[in-house]
């Protein structure tokens, strides 16, 4: 089967969550990666299975880059063409299926076994193993999901792909980046420092960033915290919020909502700290703490700066 992965680039390098789904796609068939833009040597991506990249021009619109898409899977006989579950992938991926006339399995979780694929439903309470029944298919991956395929040292070759992307529809007249301090972005973190109202305030967000410092991890919130401007909304994760998958994710001061939980549960180990025994988190948790988190947090923080 010939696949297609489209891959989003930084600084010319193939990001994480896109190089997890062209691991997906080498899953299942010979695989053709397409860029948009500058590319560092080939991006990385001969280590996770890519032999061909295919290079379209750089600073194209989501229209565009469907069209960039659609073209190279026609040009390759691809009957599957995968991206990332992330912003641009979810941009394009509805587009390039309409232009391919094939059917879209967006979020898949596990990487691929067979014919059907595996997504997450009811907010993360159950999966759905779903079959194509198109003869196209075009199937994004969750980050953090399905893991990094197994690195080798092959490369691959990169090409220039032409091909008419139509007109400019969406001129972008200012994009700034929400600013990290220098963490991982939250939809690619592996370890997540999260609080909620418990908190008290924002005066007391210094203990989280202390904790997120001493672990390396990112800060991340509940939603009302976000909503009553104690801290940014690009930190709210959640149903309506930013839906995250890292290793490990420390709740603090955080009720353990469903809306809330809908937006973590697919994280590998949680850590809830609570003061009340009875909150709905402890059900969700891998470890928890019964305690107030002001006496907790610093001795957490002193006990991983030890480590
Ligand atoms: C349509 C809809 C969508 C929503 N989407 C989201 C979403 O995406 N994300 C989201 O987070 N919420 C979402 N919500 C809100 C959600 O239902 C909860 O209200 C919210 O998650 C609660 O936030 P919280 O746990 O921070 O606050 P609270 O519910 O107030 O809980 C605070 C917790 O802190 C604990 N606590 C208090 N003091 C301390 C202390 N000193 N030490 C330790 N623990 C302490 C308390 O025991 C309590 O469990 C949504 C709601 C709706 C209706």
């Amino acid at each position: 089967m010939n696949c297609i992965a489209f891959i989003q680039t930084k600084g010319g390098q193939a990001t994480k969550a896109s190089l997890e789904a062209a691991g997906f796609a080498v899953g299942i068939g010979q695989t053709v990666a397409v860029v948009s833009g500058e590319l560092n040597g080939d991006g990385g991506l001969g280590a996770v299975g890519i032999t061909r990249v295919l290079q379209g021009a750089g600073d194209l619109d989501d229209s565009q880059l469907g069209r960039l898409v659609s073209a190279a899977a026609d040009q390759e006989g691809a009957t599957v063409v995968v991206c990332a579950q992330d912003h641009l992938g979810k941009a394009i991926a509805g587009r390039v299926a309409v232009r391919l006339g094939a059917g879209l399995i967006a979020g898949v979780t596990v990487a691929p076994e067979g014919e059907s694929y595996t997504r997450n439903v009811f907010s993360g309470k159950a999966s759905a193993q779903i079959t194509g029944s198109t003869d196209r298919l075009v199937i994004t991956t969750t980050p953090n999901a399905i893991g990094m395929p197994a690195a080798s040292d092959g490369t691959a070759s990169v090409e220039a792909f032409n091909t008419d992307l139509g007109e400019r529809k969406v001129n972008i007249l200012e994009a700034a980046a929400p600013s990290t301090g220098g963490r991982a972005p939250l939809p690619e973190a592996e370890l997540v420092v999260s609080a909620g109202r418990g908190m008290k305030g924002p005066e007391n967000w210094g203990l989280i960033e202390d904790l997120a410092d001493a672990v390396g991890a990112t800060t991340a919130c509940s939603r009302p915290v976000s909503d009553i401007g104690w801290r940014p909304h690009h930190e709210h994760v959640g149903q309506t919020g930013i839906a995250i998958r890292p290793n490990l994710y420390i709740a603090i001061g955080i009720s353990g909502a469903i809306q809330h939980l809908a937006g973590v549960n697919g994280s590998k180990v949680i850590v809830v700290i609570n003061k009340d025994p009875e909150a709905p988190f402890f059900k969700a948790a891998d470890y928890g703490i019964v305690g107030d988190a002001f006496d907790v947090v610093p001795k957490l923080t002193e006990a991983f700066k030890a480590l």
